[in-house]
């Protein structure tokens, strides 16, 4: 049997990563731990003495002690049985080199180690038309790209016939200039770590998703 893998994921929205990361899931038998919902199904928890909540600290835009994050992630771990027979997908996390370095510990405690550490790597400006270009089929949901995937006949529905379309609202590129932004600023320090003791793979992710997933199943050594 070949030896479990522990993997990291990192990418910016509209990298692609969510597809490759269900496609770990379902064909792979990855178990994803996204940090994300981690959070957002605890966030009624309350996390000090003065009774604030994950949900709390998250709506203020304070940043979560690290001790709150990792405990999660270790008790998510802990509810897998066997877990270090199991592929793990950590997927939004670590976000500073002391959460990898964290994280770290936590996988050797179960007598594992970080075998890959995957960068979704794309440039902001294909990221921007990615996000920005998207819009879908009000009747049947198709998803259609301004600058990738058109209706064959402008304005309809290639699969349902329909002439409407919605548009995300929350899609502003100011705000998604200033994600990227914040995006790369955390996540330089957290690639330097992983750069440093060997375990980062970088990934073209400027490519259709055939091509992407053939590289992190290269990257990853799967087959
Ligand atoms: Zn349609």
């Amino acid at each position: 049997m070949m030896a479990s893998k522990w993997i990291v994921l990192m990418g910016v929205a509209g990298s692609g990563k969510g597809t490759q990361s269900e496609y770990l899931a379902k064909e792979q038998n990855f178990t994803v731990i996204s940090v994300g919902e981690l959070l957002r199904s605890n966030k009624d928890k309350v996390i000090d003495a003065s009774g604030e909540t994950i949900g709390h600290v998250i709506t203020s835009g304070a940043l979560l002690p690290d001790k709150v994050v990792l405990d999660l992630v270790k008790a998510e771990l802990e509810k897998i049985e066997n877990v270090a027979s199991k592929n793990i997908l950590f997927d939004g996390f670590p976000r500073t080199p002391g959460q990898a370095e964290a994280l770290n510990k936590i996988a050797e405690g179960f007598g594992k180690q970080i075998d890959y550490v995957l960068r979704f790597v794309i440039d902001d400006a294909v990221v921007t038309k990615r996000i920005m270009g998207r819009y879908k089929c009000s009747k049947c949901g198709k998803i259609y790209n301004d600058y990738f995937l058109k209706p064959i006949k402008d304005g309809i529905c290639d699969v349902c016939g329909g002439t409407e379309f919605d548009r995300r609202a929350d899609d502003n590129e100011e705000s998604l200039r200033m994600r990227l932004k914040e995006y790369h600023t955390t996540t330089v320090a957290v690639v330097d770590y992983y750069s440093k003791i060997g375990v980062l793979k970088e990934v073209n992710a400027d490519a259709d998703f055939e091509s992407v997933k053939k590289s992190v199943i290269e990257s990853l050594g799967l087959s």
